[in-house]
């Protein structure tokens, strides 16, 4: 079931990457916004979340959670994890200068700390408030598992961070969780054995900036600061766009996705 899953995923994908036209993917765009009125539900969106809707059917989404599953339990995920680290890794060790104001920027949430039972106790679905005294079973509310401060280390990411560290380049921590959550994430990352970072950058009250915005400017004020961001590592493309680093390193997460 879980291959012939695949296939079919991976087909859908081909296919549309195989018009390889703006032109043709902006007319399929085109036609799926004229769908009828009321195919939509009063709730929905007035336009498609993603670049890429064409109005066809997607992936089931029970067969999705089991590849997920598998994904995580039989190795896959910490294996294509570790390969990105280690060519962050390697990039910043060769990079490094300890007479130079070089800086390493770090996600927290799926790049530097995993919230596999946290996930998991939500069936991959997100759910801020509640709490997590049902655990490992679910529900288990985000800011209560934030809260209970017992996320585990991505451990090539940790390699990472102390590799960076005996280089004499500063690690910055850029996170959408808020400020409210600050003393709850450093006493996570320190029990995960991060220790000696030279900021966290967290989101303020009040700020409804799309994440993607919020760590662009997040990196700038960095560089004004006067260090060179030599790689900025994280596991969801709004950690990685729109520039201020020489180099982008983008960990799996087929998990949840953040724009
Ligand atoms: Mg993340």
């Amino acid at each position: 079931m879980s291959n012939a899953s695949n296939g079919e995923c991976r087909h859908g994908v081909r296919g549309i990457a195989a018009w390889g036209k703006p032109a043709l993917i902006a007319a399929a765009l085109a036609a799926f916004l004229a769908m009828p009125a009321g195919a939509r539900a009063a709730e929905c969106p007035a336009a498609p979340n993603l670049p890429s809707s064409d109005g066809s059917q997607p992936a089931n989404l029970g067969v999705l959670k089991l590849q997920l599953l598998d994904y995580k339990c039989f190795g896959a995920y910490e294996r294509d994890v570790a390969i990105v680290l280690a060519e962050a890794q390697a990039y910043v060790e060769k990079r490094a200068d300890p007479a130079a104001k070089l800086a390493l920027v770090l996600d927290i949430d799926e790049t530097s700390l995993s919230n596999w039972p946290n996930l998991l106790a939500d069936d991959f679905g997100f759910i801020f408030d509640g709490t997590c005294e049902h655990l490992p079973k679910g529900p288990c509310g985000f800011d209560a598992w934030i809260a209970r401060q017992a996320a585990e280390a991505i451990r090539p990411t940790l390699d990472l961070f102390n590799a960076a560290k005996a280089r004499n380049v500063s690690i910055f921590f850029i996170t959408g969780r808020g400020e409210a959550q600050r003393a709850a994430t450093i006493n996570n990352l320190k029990a995960a054995g991060y220790d000696g970072w030279a900021d966290l950058i967290m989101k303020q009250p009040g700020d409804k900036s799309p994440v993607r915005t919020f760590k662009t400017m997040s990196r700038k004020q960095i560089e004004d600061r006067g260090f060179v961001i030599i790689a900025n590592v994280g596991d969801q493309d709004s950690d990685l766009d729109g520039g201020h680093a020489e180099r982008t390193f983008k960990v799996p997460n087929p998990f949840y996705f953040i724009p």
